[in-house]
């Protein structure tokens, strides 16, 4: 038994071959699976089946992949879903997008059913490692102390508002990934608040400010949100 048995895996693929035989290894390997041929019903399911990990086609009639992998993250109830995507080499730029826009990992087509099984497998061993949560997170000189509820840049103590700990904290989390506007109101003001989008500008820019380091560390992607740049 691998540690991932038992997660549950939505395949995204429009070519039912593909589709099968990833379905069939996954399924050998103790993985339970779910599929969708469309970008719709896969947008569906991942809201309605609620899979551990979305293998998702880059080529997909009418909405294709970049478009769901964007939707998926830009919903905080599906913000933090680990996606695969599938592209062929021809879309290299293609899959430089989708990497931003926050795709875990990607696997390039053609491709063998084993060497797929195997990324998926360490990317949830990767997952798994991420979720002992650490009492404290470090970014080069940067130290940020749960416990304490404190941060150091250098040694020296750099005062934070709660909201700005809360941001800087939900960044170092997800080194590497794109964090919405949205999921970050959400995640750090809460539901219930009803500010702007702006505010979180507002906040990232006084940690920019109040922390130097993070003027390269922390990049603004197009209009979609925010990302720590992975050390
Ligand atoms: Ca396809």
């Amino acid at each position: 038994m691998t540690p991932a048995a038992g997660k549950k895996i939505l395949i995204v693929e429009d070519e039912k071959d593909i589709l099968e035989l990833v379905k069939l290894y996954l399924e050998k390997e103790g993985f339970r699976t779910c599929t969708a041929t469309t970008g719709q019903e896969g947008l569906r399911q991942v809201h309605d089946a609620h899979p551990d990990l979305v293998i998702l086609d880059l080529m997909l009639a009418e909405m294709d992949g970049l478009e769901v992998c964007k939707r998926i993250r830009a919903d905080p109830h599906t913000s933090m879903t680990p996606i695969i995507m599938l592209t062929a080499k021809a879309e290299e730029s293609d899959m430089v997008i989708g990497l931003e826009l926050g795709a875990d990992d990607y696997v390039t087509k053609p491709f063998s059913p084993k060497s797929l099984v195997a990324r998926v497998k360490a990317l949830f061993r990767r997952l798994e490692r991420k979720q002992e949560e650490p009492s404290r997170y470090t970014y080069g000189p940067l130290v940020l102390d749960l416990a304490r509820h404190e941060v150091k840049a250098n040694g020296r103590d750099v005062p934070l508002t709660a909201k700005e700990f809360g941001l800087l904290e939900h960044l170092l989390r997800n080194p590497g990934r794109v964090m919405t506007r949205d999921v970050l109101l959400n995640s750090v003001w809460g539901y219930d608040y009803y500010g702007t989008t702006r505010t979180v500008d507002v906040h990232i820019r006084r940690l920019k400010q109040k922390i130097p380091l993070l003027n390269e560390a922390i990049v603004s992607v197009k209009s979609l949100g925010y990302k720590l740049k992975e050390q």
